[in-house]
């Protein structure tokens, strides 16, 4: 069982004493800077001279420097750039002003679990991971709630790294919800599996499966969309309220039934294969290799992928269904 974290377990004063930079503002940066400040931390935020996010930092009450002199001023750096370009700036900002005593965070592990960074002896390494959006995260703190983190410590160099790690989750709130333990390389692996393999690449090629098997068969695009994603969210939902008992306990006998029958058909033992085959990609590093080159350079195949996924028939179809619902317009 998972070695877990609450308020008790955490001094929120560790953090308190330290000066944090955030490197980034985007869904993860806005809401550790803003919590963080709210928690009575000093912290800053580090963005380049150009950055979109910029005004709305400042806007926000935070300083604003750039990712350099965030970094000069710091002695705890939380970085929540894009994955890709951490490395970059780790390299101009991060690496030149670390001392002795330091910590560098994270909110993923690639970087480190496949050595695209490597920090110095001497600083401690840790992760703090909201196991949800950035938005969930900072409107969960600001209702006085919080979102369940990750927390890994990857150098201890201080020997205190895992108190700070704490210390930190609890100023974004992650101990209000509960912390557990895990490594970099757990964390970035199955990270990495659950979104290739079953969140997103896995639930969109089923989506268009089923979508491309309607529509070839004759049906109506707008009631195969309807089917195969619209009335996925309610399935969804339910799964997340109370697991696949709610589920199975709230459809029908009949769409129980698929479940229990139909989707092993779908999803079969090849399909496992093909799973093990992937997991083992992602922990021999081939897949994050691939993804960091192709990402190095300018994403040639990624583009033509985009463009492909807008040219998709279920691309026009969903367009026109979702203008037709007021309450999704309005979100
Ligand atoms: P994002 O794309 O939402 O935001 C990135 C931010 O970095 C933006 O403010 C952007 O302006 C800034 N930025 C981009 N290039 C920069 C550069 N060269 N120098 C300085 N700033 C730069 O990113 P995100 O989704 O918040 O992801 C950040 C980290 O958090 C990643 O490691 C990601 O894996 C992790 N994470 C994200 C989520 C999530 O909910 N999105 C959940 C868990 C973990
Ligand atoms: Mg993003
Ligand atoms: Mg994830
Ligand atoms: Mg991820
Ligand atoms: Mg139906």
């Amino acid at each position: 069982m998972a070695e877990m974290y609450y308020d008790d377990d955490a001094d929120l004063s560790i953090i308190q004493g330290r000066s944090v930079a955030v490197l980034g503002y985007g869904s993860q940066g806005h809401a550790h800077a803003l919590s963080l400040r709210d928690s009575g931390v000093d912290v800053r935020v580090g963005l380049h001279e150009g950055s979109k996010s910029r005004q709305a930092a400042e806007e926000a009450g935070l300083r604003v420097l750039t990712p350099f002199e965030a970094c000069e001023e710091a002695d705890v750096i939380m970085i929540l750039v894009p994955d890709p370009v951490q490395r970059k700036v780790y390299a101009e900002a991060v690496e030149p002003n670390l001392a002795e005593g330091d910590a560098i965070f994270f909110g993923h592990g690639l970087n480190i679990r496949y050595g695209l960074i490597k920090p110095p002896a001497g600083v401690d390494v840790c992760m703090v991971a909201p196991k949800g959006p950035g938005h969930l995260v900072r409107r969960q703190f600001t209702e006085g709630r919080g979102v369940p983190c990750l927390i890994a410590v990857e150098q201890d160099a201080t020997g205190t790294a895992t108190e700070l790690a704490l210390s930190y989750a609890k100023g974004i709130g992650g101990t209000r919800a509960g912390v557990i333990k895990t490594t970099f390389t757990e964390e970035t692996e199955t990270d990495l599996f659950g979104e290739q393999a079953v969140l997103c690449g896995g639930a969109e090629a089923l989506i268009k499966a089923g979508f491309e098997t309607l529509t070839e068969a004759g049906y109506q695009p707008e009631v195969a969309y309807f089917e195969c994603l619209h009335e996925l969210k309610l399935i969804v939902d339910l799964m997340y309220e109370g697991g696949l008992e709610k589920m199975n306990w709230s459809v029908s006998e009949t769409a129980e039934w698929g479940g229990y029958v139909t989707g092993p058909r779908i999803v079969d033992d090849r399909t496992k294969a093909t799973m093990k085959q992937v997991l083992t990609e992602i922990q021999d590093g081939s897949f994050a290799n691939n993804w960091i080159a192709e990402y190095d350079a300018g994403l040639p195949n990624y583009k033509k992928y985009v463009e492909a996924e807008e040219q998709h028939p279920i691309t026009a179809t969903g367009k026109k269904l979702r203008s037709m619902m007021s309450w999704i317009r309005e979100g």
